[in-house]
């Protein structure tokens, strides 16, 4: 059996469909099993939105750090693809163009999450003065053992 998460082995981690009654055979889906905790949590994170997604009639949602994180993408597309050539279908791109393009979108949704993460960063310790975000920052040499 593979995790349903990340196609490795499964090893005893299920997941059972809470919308059915014991005993009905749809309760214990055979293909919900999983490696790990982590694997399990994350599949229960998704069940759960789509479950209650289901109720309010909508599919998984992108919270508004990613949907920030997109948008912030387009000028980076616009880029890519102007170097390309606004005129060129997108069928008609090589293979190198494509991957520009999936390039230069991907670096910047990553940029965009960092720049949240580093930008929401609050010190564990209230009060600190100076927190410390990297604390080999200092060092002259990245290897300092
Ligand atoms: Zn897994």
């Amino acid at each position: 059996m593979k995790c349903w998460i990340c196609k490795r082995q499964a090893r005893g981690y299920g997941f059972t469909d809470g919308r059915y009654e014991a005993a009905d055979p749809r309760r214990y889906p055979m293909d919900w099993v999983f490696c790990s905790r982590r694997c399990q949590d994350a599949f229960a994170a998704m069940y759960g939105n789509w479950r209650d997604g289901r109720k309010g009639g909508l599919a998984m949602s992108v919270s508004d750090i990613e949907q920030g994180a997109r948008r912030a993408c387009l000028k980076a597309f616009g880029a890519a693809a102007g170097h390309i050539g606004f005129d060129k279908p997108l069928g008609a791109y090589s293979e190198a163009e494509a991957l520009a393009v999936i390039d230069a979108i991907v670096t910047r949704y990553s940029e965009a999450m960092v720049e949240h993460h580093e930008a929401s960063k609050y010190p564990p310790v209230r009060g600190l003065e100076n927190p410390v975000s990297d604390p080999l920052a200092d060092f002259d040499d990245d290897i300092p053992f």
